[in-house]
């Protein structure tokens, strides 16, 4: 019998479709000599029968995924810094009609959006829970609360500052399980001709590029243009507009406004045609996805073995909270990849959750190149090429899983 739960956002019935197993917190790089037991979770997805959204079947309780040490820094990459300066000058540009406009970010991490509204003088809010994060982002001088995101707040916030021109959110709402009260919260400061505008994975993507390695303990929705406007809708909004992005593996930009405030754009109505098109959510497309699934792991495994039975070196580039999934449901450790090499210093020194393979920085990678480097980090593949031609010059090779395994 199919394991079922009660969705998050319509009270439906969702039925799993796919079972990742035991896996640790993505984000949880352990020092060596931690006495910690480990966190485990069962990590599976299931689809609402009603509003046909993709959720996690069980929850991870917020505190344990964001705290004072969350790792994650979203300026870390050059090509997410330009696309948030991009958006913030794109937003100050369209939607500061009001006299004294107002900006809140929910997820505002060390900044790296909000720094582009800071310096145009235009008042804002980052709400981050994540204190490390937040206060790097208050040393660029953005205002943050340190807080989560949720009705409460959010009616503070109203008291206190009055109605948002703009609530921006990337990489954040499909984060957040209690959306009911987020969505409150939003509806309320809102102002009237107001836009909420986040930016999330697309479970079109997902499906399209197998890149199940996007399904982990912090990404708890996987949106598709349909069931954000079924969300939208039971929560007296409207989907006005959608823009399909290269960014993270393929994320969707959408835009919510207040029930009948704006027309909606001609691109939400093809994008929700062509998702129906391609059956998205059908148990038959689903199905696949499994397979597809399964037949990476099989094939990244085998490869991993031949390169290890011929004597030469595999090292992983980029501890993603991505590559937890990939690690853990193809059971990947020390014995097939040496090190993981990253640039982030806060999980330098540590062990992967769960598979235990050492993250070193990427001086030790360049020092003595190995035959083959894993591409964990796939989602930031060009930055990579770009950065790592010396590399493949030595003679260096990549191995990728999405869409599909393979060496070049
Ligand atoms: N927006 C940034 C970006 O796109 O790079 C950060 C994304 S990071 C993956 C997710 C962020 O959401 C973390 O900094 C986390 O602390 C924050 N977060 C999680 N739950 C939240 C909530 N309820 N309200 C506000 N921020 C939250």
């Amino acid at each position: 019998m199919a394991r079922t739960s009660e969705c998050r956002i319509c009270s439906g019935l969702v039925t799993e479709f796919i079972d990742l197993g035991r896996q640790p917190l993505a984000d949880a790089f352990r020092l060596p000599q931690s006495p910690e037991p480990e966190f485990f979770y069962r990590l599976a997805v299931g689809t609402c029968a009603d509003c046909q959204m993709a959720q996690l079947m069980e929850e991870v309780p917020r505190e344990r995924m964001f705290h004072e040490d969350y790792p994650y820094l979203s300026s870390g990459s050059t090509v997410m810094r330009a696309h948030f300066e991009g958006i913030a000058t794109r937003l100050l540009e369209t939607e500061m009609s009001s006299d004294d406009p107002f900006v809140v970010e929910i997820g505002s991490n060390d900044g790296v959006l909000l720094k582009t509204v800071a310096a145009a003088g235009v008042r804002h809010l980052g709400v981050e829970p994540s204190g490390g994060v937040a206060d790097l982002a208050a040393a660029e001088g953005v205002s943050v609360r340190k807080d989560f995101f949720e009705e409460s707040v959010a009616r503070e916030i109203l008291a206190e500052h009055g109605h948002a021109d703009v609530i921006f959110s990337a990489n954040t709402f499909s984060h957040i399980p209690y959306v009911d009260s987020v969505l409150r919260g939003i509806k309320a400061l809102l102002g009237p001709d107001g836009v909420f505008v986040f930016e999330d994975p697309y479970f079109g993507d997902i499906v399209e590029r197998t890149s199940f390695d996007q399904i982990y303990d912090e990404h708890f929705f996987f949106f598709t243009a349909r069931s954000v406007a079924r969300m939208a809708e039971l929560s007296g909004m409207e989907l006005v507009d959608v823009e399909h992005l290269p960014t993270h593996g393929g994320e969707i930009r959408y835009t919510l406004a207040h029930a009948g405030a704006r027309e909606a754009s001609e691109a939400v109505k093809l994008l929700m045609v062509e998702e129906e098109r391609r059956e998205l959510t059908s148990p038959a497309t689903l199905a696949r996805f499994v397979e597809n699934v399964e037949r990476v792991r099989t094939d990244l495994l085998a490869e991993l073995r031949r390169i290890k039975e011929r004597g030469e070196r595999v090292v992983g580039y980029g501890a993603t909270a991505k590559s937890a999934t990939v690690l853990n449901f193809c059971g990947i450790g020390p014995d097939l990849v040496e090190f993981i090499c990253d640039s982030t210093p806060a999980k330098q020194g540590r062990l992967t959750p769960g598979t235990h393979i050492p993250v070193r920085g990427p001086e030790e990678y360049r020092s003595a190149y190995p035959d083959y480097a894993l591409l964990l980090a796939w989602n930031h593949a060009e930055e990579i090429m770009a950065k790592e031609t010396e590399f493949q010059k030595a003679g260096g090779r990549w191995i990728r899983y999405v869409p599909e395994v393979s060496v070049s």
